[in-house]
């Protein structure tokens, strides 16, 4: 909703690697297992597919990051693009729901990943290698958190207000 209203692509890392093993590409093959599992797929195989993804035509004028960055070198990565194009991001933003509440929705959406183990070791991944980027973008002042806990229209209103300040 947001990416129609910005009027710029929505780049979701998990869409792409999904496509691509169910086309049964070398990237596919690749990321099969670390997706089954809930573990990150390696960061070579994440950069070269999101310098791609950003270098085409419908991405020039911008594009909603959905699942990217998920650690410190991938954001890391990004920093440097957004260098070279001399677009720095105003903010990140940091959409905070509880672990239960987390469990809860992904049961719900049943997803080939959303197994409790799967999503249990997602929440430990991402405790682990993810959640530093709080500090990250903490320190660099561009850190802005939003009440993930609410309900998806409040949540999109929360959202929206921030990207359309
Ligand atoms: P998502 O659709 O964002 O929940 O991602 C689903 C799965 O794809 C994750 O559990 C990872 O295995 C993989 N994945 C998606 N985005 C990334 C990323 N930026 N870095 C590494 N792995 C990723």
């Amino acid at each position: 909703m947001l990416a129609n209203d910005c009027e710029v692509p929505h780049i979701s890392t998990g869409d792409i690697l999904r496509s691509a093993v169910a086309a049964g590409s070398e990237l596919g093959q690749k990321a099969d297992h670390y997706m089954s599992t809930g573990e990150l797929v390696p960061d070579d195989l994440i950069l070269d597919l999101i310098e791609e993804r950003l270098g085409q035509k419908d991405a020039q004028l911008g594009w909603l990051l959905d699942g990217f960055p998920r650690n410190v070198p991938q954001a890391e990565f990004l920093q440097k693009i957004l260098d070279q194009i001399d677009q720095p991001a105003d903010f990140v933003v940091n959409l905070d729901v509880e672990d239960a509440v987390i469990v809860a929705r992904l049961l719900q959406r049943g997803r080939k990943d959303d197994e409790e183990s799967v999503i249990l070791n997602r929440l430990e991944v991402y405790r682990q290698q993810t959640e530093p980027l709080i500090e990250f973008y903490r320190d660099r002042q561009q850190l802005v958190s939003v009440d993930g806990n609410q309900t998806m229209e409040a949540v999109y209103a929360a959202l929206k207000s921030l990207v359309m300040e």
